[in-house]
């Protein structure tokens, strides 16, 4: 990669931000060698011990940094006022250089439902191809995955006293009456199972990682340029033109022009915000702002979906989990040991098994994901519980609840208003009490039961639904996945930002192509999905016809087949014997 030789230099394409999306789109758009391709990121490169050492991810997500912008939401109404942390990437990989690796792609019937909403090339036989284009599976291509694409794929390699805590996790959730997912990533995402994860001999495989390193120093059309914060878009006649950025620690503007297009991938909080400073956005707030409207367009910043989550924590006997692994003289250990010899705890993410669960009868894919930690993580890491424990970290998938990101003023380096208004309907407070009930069933099954010694979190005492919609408000937090802020729409759809093929409504040369696109949160984590999004729009960019559609026989997919017991297949051995 070459860096930017001057600034008054055209480049066919300008990528803003060098995150999950940001990092597909360069390396897929330089792969031709014609196009010249710039890509400018706010942080750094992001090489650090850290960030390639799986169990850095604590360290990386609980605080602001130069790896993470470390924002906060307004105060939130149904949550007792508090403000919620929200942690976002910065640097090369984004926020997939600090995320807990966990690699999910949703239910499709969540990509169905965009196609319904008449967004053409979405549905879920469309955007399987670009799942598999972008993974490379160690457990080898099949009908759901690839094997040949940039990012490598595995499933947990935990020794086995800690992978008898997730098998002791999903045989609970078995006995107490959810079937066993094979792999929620194929043809049935509902019930207990095993994650995989974005993980690669113990290294974090960041999209920078997968998609950028590979191709470092070989590619003289593309140039990299961090520290690069990009302030707004510039504009000539109703078309985007250029791009005014600032280096690090620079007060002078810089502008770099683009001759083909500009694709915004700053992610679902900044996205939103550079289009407010460039004056497009509801004319409201940018009037609230201080800032010119130069396009009209209502939707930028609104429809901010995210997921909730409630933490379940519970103390055990087991010394498997992650405070006896990790706790005193044996923590520098870990990071020694891992930087010599890229070994011991250091390569995992203590998060390889959950579960996708219906919180009521009666709907047609499940609407909680539970993430089961072998250890207490509460607070994003910021209050610590010195004990034994494990944690059911349970998100509601689908809230009915919509927010809004909106810039305070006309400040590049000001931190946007994030206001996701969680809990607004009685549906979305309904999901998250039941994910208590469901995740506290799942606790009192043998072998966890046997292996709890008590309720540490929300506590024994906490049980009716006021008591538990009570703690909720003053506990529950994010989980991580805000999306739809700069929403795709079908003609017609006033609220739409981008179109089907992602070009900013009314606006020429220019892309969004990231998380905030997303018209509906998916049912699962939003990284690959975002990769996804990020693989099917350097086909569009560049001409390409679509990758052809995935066959999926009747059935293949799953999701009319909800097994009350299917078989067990998670591909290790059962460790009892060490709990
Ligand atoms: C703590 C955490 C844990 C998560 N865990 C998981 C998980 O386990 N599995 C999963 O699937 N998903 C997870 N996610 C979510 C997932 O990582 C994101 O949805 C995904 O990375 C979003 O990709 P993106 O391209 O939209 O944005 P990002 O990856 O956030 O990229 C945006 C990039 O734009 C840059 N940028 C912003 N503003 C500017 C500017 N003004 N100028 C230049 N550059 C700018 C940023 O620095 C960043 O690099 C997690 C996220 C977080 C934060």
């Amino acid at each position: 990669m070459a860096r930017a030789q001057s600034d008054s230099e055209t480049f066919d394409f300008v990528i803003i931000g060098g995150g999950s999306a940001g990092s597909v789109l360069a390396a897929r758009l330089s792969e031709i060698s014609g196009n010249r391709v710039l890509l400018l990121e706010a942080g750094g490169t992001n090489q650090s011990l850290l960030v390639r050492m799986p169990a850095g991810a604590g360290t990386l997500f609980k605080q602001k940094s130069s790896f993470n912008w470390g924002l906060s939401t307004v105060p939130q109404n149904n949550l007792d006022g508090r403000r919620l942390y929200w942690p976002r990437g910065r640097g090369l990989g984004g926020s997939s250089a600090i995320n807990g690796l966990i690699y999910i792609r949703g239910h499709r019937r969540d990509y169905d439902q965009w196609r319904q909403l008449g967004l053409k090339g979405w549905a879920f036989e469309d955007v399987l191809p670009y799942f598999r284009r972008s993974e490379n599976f160690e457990g080898g291509a099949d009908a759901f995955h690839g094997d040949e694409g940039p990012l490598k794929v595995e499933w947990g390699k935990s020794p086995p006293a800690r992978r008898a805590l997730y098998e002791a996790f999903i045989q609970s959730g078995r006995a107490a009456g959810f079937p066993v997912s094979a792999d929620f990533n194929g043809a049935e995402q509902a019930g207990m199972g095993q994650y995989q994860l974005t993980i690669s001999d113990g290294e974090r495989q960041s999209a920078a990682r997968a998609f950028l390193e590979p191709i470092a120093g070989q590619r003289p059309n593309l140039a990299v340029r961090t520290g690069a914060h990009v302030s707004r878009i510039l504009m000539e006649e109703g078309r985007a033109c250029g791009v005014e950025f600032r280096l690090n620690k620079d007060t002078q503007t810089q502008t770099i022009m683009a001759a083909r297009e500009i694709i915004l991938c700053a992610g679902a909080v900044h996205s939103p915000a550079i289009l407010q400073r460039s004056g497009i956005g509801d004319p409201a707030d940018l009037r609230a702002a201080g800032i010119g409207i130069r396009h009209a367009l209502p939707g930028v910043g609104r429809n901010l979906q995210d997921h909730l989550d409630v933490a379940l924590v519970a103390q055990t006997h087991s010394r498997a989990t992650a405070w006896s692994t990790n706790r005193g003289w044996r923590k520098p250990l870990i990071g020694i040991d891992y930087l010599l010899r890229k070994r011991g705890p250091g390569r995992e993410n203590f998060l390889e098994a959950g579960a996708f669960l219906d919180s009521r009868p009666g709907l047609d894919r499940p609407d909680l994901q539970v993430h089961f930690v072998a250890g207490i993580v509460i607070d994003h890491m910021r209050s610590q519980i010195n004990k034994d424990g494990f944690t059911l970290h349970i998100c509601q998938l689908r809230p009915e609840s919509r927010g809004a990101v909106r810039v305070p003023n006309a400040d590049p380096l000001a931190d946007p208003l994030i206001d996701p208004d969680y809990l607004a309907t009685a549906e979305d407070r309904r999901a998250l009490r039941e994910a208590v009930r469901i995740g506290r069933r799942i606790f009192a099954e043998n072998p966890m039961a046997g292996l709890i010694t008590g309720e540490l979190l929300p506590g024994a005492g906490i049980d009716t639904d006021a008591g538990i919609d009570a703690w909720i408000r003053r506990a529950a937090e994010t989980i991580y996945h805000p999306v739809g802020t700069c929403k795709m729409g079908a003609p017609g759809d006033e609220m739409a930002v981008v179109d089907d093929e992602l070009r900013l409504c009314g606006i020429a040369g220019l892309r969004v192509v990231d998380a905030s696109v997303m018209p509906l949160l998916v049912s699962g984590n939003t990284n690959a999905p975002t990769l996804m999004i990020a693989e099917k729009a350097a086909d569009l960019i560049l001409g390409r016809p679509p990758l052809p559609r995935a066959e999926l026989s009747h059935g293949a997919a799953g999701d009319e087949m909800r097994p009350a017991n299917s078989p067990r297949a998670v591909p290790w051995d059962s460790g009892f014997a060490s709990l």
